[in-house]
């Protein structure tokens, strides 16, 4: 069950919210009342009640936004409990003892640290088990992302039904999988601008992108590691796709700071995480901790995609270059002239992770390559390793070609008004395939375009890898179509609000 956390400055926005979330199909909320500029008229907040009713008073010690003293805070709480409005109240653990139950109004004792994961959990929940509560919460911050399976251990430990939130960007995983480890709710906000919380996610994301209401202690989960994460679009093209296929699946976001990828790797298999998508800067890591890799990887030495084997550690398969090749030969397929790769000189910029693997399958199926680097030494070491020839990143201006393919990330978001290449360097009837996907269509694509060449974008191969890591994790056919339109969504710059769409909360 969703708790959808209600949080504004002016009594009109609030009303507002609440009437709104509830239309949305919210069945449960949290007004926080600390947000909240003028002493809360309850009559009037409240004249319109949806659904069950949780009443929040957050000191700013705890992450709250109550700025007057104590005494009142707790008159407040006691008010809220008395005045009938509402079914639960949230109560920290310090003072919950002061405060008596009263009627049939249901008490959170909540223990808040948004500073630090404390040491001493499994003391604090002891001591809270003793407490007068229906259900516990724990919101500690995330100093790594293994805390979140430490969280996410402490239901199990409990006497009494806990939320366990791990606070922060880094906690984002105990958020979505908290069903899954026994918590009889947790909270998203609806407005998720309003700051309710670090790393809340919204109500749309938690129902609509996650399916929240659907993960159960038998649901699968996959994940996709990287620094930054926030952006990605995986979560939003692998859930989709398992959705549409009705599995017991769930996709999410862990971010795994540099030099962090062994030990997460290793916390989270007590969860497990059964396959991993693996973004930068982790591809080169992931592919030396692998216990198998496919070819590519050993080739290229870096991985996008880690597999669990049934016996402990992952198989690392590099999904990258197939589903580069296949975008590069399904537009080979539509033009005229039946060109094979064995007749084309492509000219390949980069020589980082994706290059590399990119380069060696090229070179394996017959291609002429030219790599340019900004960094030449690594384009020589390319070129020895794959056999291709190499020129300096000048050089890309004399190299004659069929194909470009860029593999730098020039002109990825924000950067999004540089190309590494020059239009004037572009002839009508080349093929530029642009791997950068975040804008689709790149300054370089729309230049290639008014120049008459035949484009391929990042979308078209990153939806291709997608799937094949989809098939690799679940062994069904992937909802290609689907995951296509799911990535095209998720990346258009105009995020329409498809409402209508929202599935109810609880009906999901
Ligand atoms: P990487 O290992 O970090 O390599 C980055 C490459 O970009 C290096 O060759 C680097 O050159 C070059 N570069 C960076 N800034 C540059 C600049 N200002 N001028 C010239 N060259 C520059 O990254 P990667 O994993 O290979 O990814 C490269 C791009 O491919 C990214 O944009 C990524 O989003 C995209 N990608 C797309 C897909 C997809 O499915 N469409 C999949 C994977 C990756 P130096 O060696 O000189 O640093």
């Amino acid at each position: 069950m969703l708790c959808v956390s209600i949080g504004r400055t002016r009594h009109k926005m609030m009303i507002a919210e609440i009437q709104e979330a509830a239309r949305r199909g919210a069945r449960f909320l949290e007004l926080r009342l600390d947000f909240l500029a003028k002493a809360p008229d309850l009559q009037r907040l409240l004249a319109y009640k949806p659904c069950p009713l949780v009443a929040t008073v957050r000191r700013q010690e705890d992450g709250g936004r109550w700025t007057r003293n104590e005494q009142e805070r707790q008159t407040l709480l006691r008010l809220c409990i008395a005045s009938g409005h509402f079914d639960w109240v949230d109560l920290e653990t310090d003072i919950a003892d002061k405060i008596p139950r009263f009627g049939k109004v249901k008490r959170i004792v909540s223990y808040h640290n948004p500073r630090e994961f404390p040491k001493d959990l499994e003391a604090i929940l002891q001591r809270m088990n003793q407490q007068d509560a229906d259900v516990l919460k724990i919101a500690v911050r995330a100093e790594h992302p293994a805390d979140n399976v430490r969280l996410l251990s402490l239901p199990a430990k409990s006497r009494k039904p806990l939320i366990p939130i791990c606070l922060g960007d880094l906690g984002i995983p105990s958020r979505i999988l908290a069903g899954k480890f026994g918590a009889p709710f947790t909270y998203c906000a609806f407005n998720k601008e309003r700051g309710l919380a670090p790393g809340i996610l919204s109500m749309e994301e938690m129902i609509k992108v996650y399916g929240y209401e659907r993960i159960g202690k038998d649901t699968q989960v996959f994940a996709v590691v990287g620094d930054p994460i926030e952006h990605s679009i995986s979560p939003v093209v692998h859930n989709a796709a398992f959705q549409a296929l009705g599995l017991d699946c769930v996709y999410i976001p862990i971010r795994v700071p540099k030099d962090q990828l062994a030990n997460t790797l290793q916390a989270f298999d007590q969860i497990p995480i059964l396959g991993y998508s693996v973004t930068l800067p982790h591809k080169e890591t992931a592919a030396r901790l692998a216990k198998e890799k496919d070819e590519l990887t050993q080739l290229a030495g870096s991985t996008n995609t880690l597999v669990r084997l049934p016996d402990g550690g992952f198989r690392a398969v590099n999904t990258d270059a197939p589903a580069a090749l296949e975008a590069l030969q399904d537009k080979l397929k539509s033009l005229p002239g039946g060109l094979q790769l064995q007749d084309l000189h492509i000219l390949v910029l980069g020589a980082g992770g994706v290059a590399r693997a990119l380069v060696f399958a090229l070179v394996r199926a017959g291609a002429h390559v030219v790599v340019a680097n900004r960094t030449l030494a690594r384009a020589e070491k390319l070129a020895q390793d794959s056999g291709c020839r190499f020129v300096d990143w000048n050089g890309r201006y004399q190299t004659k070609f069929d194909v470009l393919i860029n593999c730098t990330s020039v002109g990825m978001f924000p950067q999004v008004d540089e190309t590494p290449m020059h239009h004037s360097a572009l002839q009508p009837g080349q093929i530029v395939f642009d791997l950068v996907y975040n804008p689709e269509t790149t300054l370089l694509l729309r230049e290639a375009r008014q120049r008459g060449c035949h484009v391929i974008t990042g979308v078209e191969m990153f939806v291709r890898q997608a799937a094949l890591q989809f098939r690799l994790f679940t062994g069904k056919q992937p909802p290609l179509e689907l995951m296509d339109k799911a990535a095209r969504r998720a990346l258009s710059p105009i995020r329409l609000t498809e409402e209508e769409d929202l599935p109810e909360v609880g009906t999901s």
